[in-house]
C-alpha cells in the first residue's frame, strides 16, 4: 500500500441518504471514506447532501426532485442509499423509482456487482471471489426500457402485458465492460441468458457478448442458461470470475451471489456510464431493520470504495485508488478480527461495526 504525501485534487462527492437502513449505512460510508482519504494523504471530500426518497417526497413533492438530479450532474460522483419505494403513497409509489431514474438519467449502463467472501464471514461457498456485469438500461425491467412511459401496460384490469428490450449497442457496452474487467482479473467471462426460450433476445444479448470477446482473446468464454446458472452458483460459485447479464437475470442473481458470499449485507455495487458513477449497495432498504443500529454497513463502504476506485482510475488520482484498497482492507481486517453484525452471525451494531473500521484504517492494522 503507498502513501501519498499531498492531493491535487478535492473531488465533490453527493450523499443521498435515502430511506429504511439508509441514513444509517450511507453516514457510516461516508465516516469510513473520510479517514481512508485522510490515510491516503488526499484532500478531504467535499460532500452534498441530497435528498432523495421520503423526506424528498415530503419535503419537495417528488422522491427524486429536479434539483437533486441537476445538482449531480455538477458532482464528480455520489453515494446512493436504498429507497422503500413500495411503501411510497401514490402517485410516487408507481412512478419509476429513484435509483431507476437516476439510472436513466445518467445512462448509467454498467451495474458492476462483485460477490466475495471474506475469512470468517459466514460464506455458503467460501473461496467466492466473483463480480456480476449487469446491463443496467433495458432488457426485462420494462418500467426503464423505453424513451417515454414504460413496457408495462393493462388493457384490462385482468391483463397485464410488458415488454423486454435487448440491443446490439446497448450488449456491446456491457460487453466491453465486462471482458476489460476480467482481463484485470482472472480472464473469465460467464455469459447469462434464457437462449433456449428468449431465443431472440437474449440469444441476440448472447451473440453479442460472444462477439465482443472475439475481441479480447485472452479471455476465456462460456454461457449457461439462467436457470442453470442457479444451480452452478450455490454448488460452486468459488469457480466463477465475471457474470454478464441482462438486468432482471442480473438482479436475481446478484442477491443469491451476495447470500452465497456471506450475506446481501456484504454485496456492493457500482453503477456508472463511461463519465459518471454511483455507488449502490446491491441490497434494499431492510425496513424489518430499520433504525435499529443493527444494519451491516459493509455493502455500502465496499460500494463507496468502488466509487473511489472508478474515480482514481478515471482521473488518474493514486490517492483515491490507494483510499479504496485502504476502505477493503479495513473492512477485511474487522470481520477476521471477529467483529461481525448480526447477519453475518455477530452481535455488534453498525455504529460500532463501522467505528472498528475507522479505526483498522487509522491504526493501519
Ligand atoms: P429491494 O427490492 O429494494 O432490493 P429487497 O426486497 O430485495 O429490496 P432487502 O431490503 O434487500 O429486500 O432485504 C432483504 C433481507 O435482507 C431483509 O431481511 C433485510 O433485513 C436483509 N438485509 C438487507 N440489507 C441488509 C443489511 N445491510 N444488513 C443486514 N441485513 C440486511
Amino acid at each position: 500500500m503507498t502513501t501519498s504525501s499531498s492531493s491535487s485534487r478535492t473531488f465533490r462527492l453527493g450523499v443521498l441518504n435515502g430511506d429504511g437502513i439508509g441514513p444509517e449505512i450511507v453516514p457510516a460510508s461516508v465516516a469510513v471514506v473520510d479517514a481512508a482519504v485522510t490515510a491516503a494523504g488526499g484532500a478531504p471530500i467535499a460532500w452534498h447532501e441530497l435528498p432523495l426518497g421520503f423526506s424528498a417526497i415530503e419535503e419537495h413533492g417528488s422522491h427524486t426532485p429536479a434539483s437533486t438530479l441537476k445538482a449531480l450532474e455538477d458532482l464528480d460522483g455520489w453515494l446512493l442509499g436504498p429507497h422503500d419505494s413500495a411503501a411510497y403513497p401514490e402517485p410516487y409509489r408507481s412512478q419509476l423509482n429513484p435509483s431507476g431514474t437516476i439510472r436513466k438519467h445518467f445512462g448509467l449502463f454498467a451495474n458492476i456487482r462483485p460477490a466475495k467472501a471474506f475469512e470468517g464471514g459466514n460464506a455458503v461457498v467460501p473461496g467466492t471471489d466473483l463480480v456480476i456485469a449487469r446491463e443496467n438500461t433495458e432488457g426485462f425491467y420494462a418500467d426503464r426500457n423505453t424513451y417515454r412511459g414504460t413496457g408495462e401496460m393493462m388493457p384490462t384490469p385482468d391483463v397485464a402485458i410488458m415488454h423486454g428490450i435487448i440491443t446490439r449497442a446497448g450488449t456491446e457496452k456491457i460487453a466491453h465492460a465486462a471482458f476489460q474487467l476480467a482481463r484485470r482479473r482472472r480472464r473469465k467471462v460467464t455469459i447469462v441468458h434464457k437462449a433456449n426460450v428468449l431465443k431472440l433476445t437474449t440469444g441476440l444479448f448472447r451473440d453479442v457478448c460472444r462477439e465482443v470477446g472475439r475481441q479480447y482473446p485472452e479471455v476465456e468464454v462460456d454461457d449457461f442458461h439462467i436457470d442453470a446458472m442457479t444451480v452452478h452458483l450455490v454448488r460452486r460459485a468459488d469457480e466463477f470470475d465475471v457474470l454478464v447479464t441482462e438486468n432482471m437475470f442480473g438482479d436475481i442473481l446478484s442477491d443469491l451471489a451476495g447470500e452465497i458470499a456471506g450475506s446481501l449485507g456484504i454485496a456492493p455495487s457500482v453503477n456508472s456510464s463511461d463519465t459518471h458513477a454511483m455507488a449502490q449497495a446491491a441490497h434494499g432498504s431492510a425496513p424489518d431493520i430499520a433504525g435499529q443500529d443493527k444494519a451491516n454497513p459493509i455493502a455500502m463502504i465496499l460500494s463507496s470504495a468502488m466509487l473511489l476506485e472508478w474515480l482514481g482510475a478515471r482521473h488518474d488520482d493514486a490517492h483515491l485508488t490507494d483510499a479504496a484498497r485502504r476502505m477493503e482492507d479495513g473492512v477485511a481486517r474487522t470481520v477476521r478480527g471477529g467483529m461481525a453484525t448480526r447477519d453475518l452471525g455477530g452481535t455488534a451494531g453498525c455504529g460500532q461495526f463501522t467505528a472498528a473500521v475507522v479505526d483498522a484504517i487509522r491504526s493501519g492494522r
